[in-house]
């Protein structure tokens, strides 16, 4: 089918819910897609964070088809012989970040889940049962950050700081306030307010969707303080800025923190849908059988996409890659004429327009082949490939440079 037939067919038969651009992939290869018109563009945005390792990554799909063809899926009444691996392989990414790099003790423990939103209403229900556990039955709130994003489901909207998004779909179930982002005194407040009520903190590391906002210094240090006096956890959501993509393994790892609890998602199966909540043992111990559960969370096929991906990450040592190619990304960027500034970590990054249109550069981008998004009206972002090439870089930025002197 060309576009024009894609789109009458979407429009007659899907929910009107995406406001799409008019293009229709068909294929990927690295950091390459294709249209159904035969186009060949640039991406420079993997699906939202989610091919880090680049499109149909050869082992991945690989490992993807040889799974589907032993064993897709088996209800986690059983056990299956993948899914206890990519929670051991995770936890060894995870238990190894206390402070200083000192292994926690006992580790962690992780519920796999299909979406960010999934992981994060493990968080917030997991917060819950500790909340009650440790403090009783008003130990329930949860603090959010103004600008956060944390999914679509109606807790993590509950939790997502963005009033416009939350409106119309009120009421919201209860239990969660949102303070401004970085602003470590508004949270003492909101802390005092609730006293004992407060159950967990959550927050995210970098604000990928609130327009690439790095937490501001000492202010993630403080809000851990904060969490040690009060006895809230703290939860990071690391759905986007996980698994290599800011430089470092995870995003928080550029803070002097351990978080008790991690959510993770986008970048797990690069592509395949996973989501995993991973607490300190202590703390998931709240948890006991029949508190939370669901159908295809950790099933063969997904765990496999996530365990292969997981190894090729390791291997390729993404955090490091992440952090040289973001360096020559952002460099280029701050360079190039109508780039007002740069921010962000490794290669999630956003770029300020001096146009102020970052939507009509988007489209001017796309049109030249190159897949970046208007992360807010004013600025652009760009979260490649973390095997990205210092050629596409380059190419990459000459598309930005001319779109940019065209006006947008
Ligand atoms: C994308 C995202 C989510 C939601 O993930 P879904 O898979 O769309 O539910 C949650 N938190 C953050 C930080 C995200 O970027």
């Amino acid at each position: 089918m060309n576009l024009n037939e894609l789109v009458a067919l979407d429009a007659g038969s899907v929910m009107a819910t995406y406001g799409r651009h008019p293009v229709a992939f068909v294929r990927g290869e690295g950091s390459r897609l294709y249209d159904s018109e035969g186009r060949e563009y640039l991406d420079f945005l993997t699906g939202l964070a989610v091919c880090s390792l680049g499109h149909a990554h050869p082992e991945v799909a690989e490992a993807i088809a040889t799974q589907a063809r032993t064993l897709l899926h088996v209800s986690n009444l059983y056990y299956n012989d993948v899914q206890p691996l990519l929670a051991a392989r995770l936890d060894g990414l995870l238990g190894a970040q206390g402070p200083g790099g000192v292994p926690r003790g006992d580790g962690g423990r992780v519920f796999f889940a299909n979406s960010g939103a999934e992981a994060n209403e493990c968080a917030i229900k997991l917060a819950r049962r500790y909340g009650q556990r440790h403090g009783g039955a008003d130990r329930f709130h949860v603090v959010s950050a103004l600008n956060s994003f944390h999914g679509r489901t109606l807790s993590a909207l509950a939790a997502t700081g963005q009033p416009a998004k939350q409106a119309t779909f009120q009421p919201l179930p209860s239990g969660f306030s949102q303070v401004p982002y970085g602003d470590l005194d508004a949270l003492r407040a909101e802390a005092d307010r609730l006293g004992s009520g407060l159950a967990a903190v959550l927050l995210e590391a970098v604000q990928a969707e609130g327009g690439v906002n790095v937490a501001p210094p000492g202010y993630l240090e403080g809000v851990r303080e904060l969490c040690d006096d009060t006895g809230a956890l703290l939860a990071i959501d690391e759905v986007q800025t996980g698994l290599g993509r800011t430089g470092r393994w995870f995003g928080f790892e550029h803070f002097d923190i351990a978080p008790d609890v991690v959510t993770l998602a986008k970048a797990l199966g690069n592509g395949m849908p996973i989501g995993a909540c991973w607490a300190k043992a202590e703390v998931a111990k709240a948890f006991e059988a029949g508190d939370h559960a669901t159908t295809f969370g950790g099933q063969p096929l997904a765990a496999r996409a996530a365990l292969t991906t997981l190894e090729v990450m390791e291997r390729e040592r993404v955090p490091e890659r992440a952090a040289r190619a973001g360096a020559r990304l952002a460099e280029g960027l701050a360079q190039t004429p109508g780039v007002s500034s740069v921010r962000g970590l490794g290669l999630l990054l956003a770029a300020e327009l001096a146009s102020g249109d970052a939507k009509a550069a988007a489209a001017a981008c796309l049109e030249q082949g190159l897949i970046v998004n208007a992360v807010t009206g004013t600025a652009l972002r760009f979260a490649p490939s973390l095997l990205v090439s210092e050629e596409e870089i380059d190419e990459a930025l000459a598309v930005v440079g001319k779109a940019l002197a065209s006006g947008h």
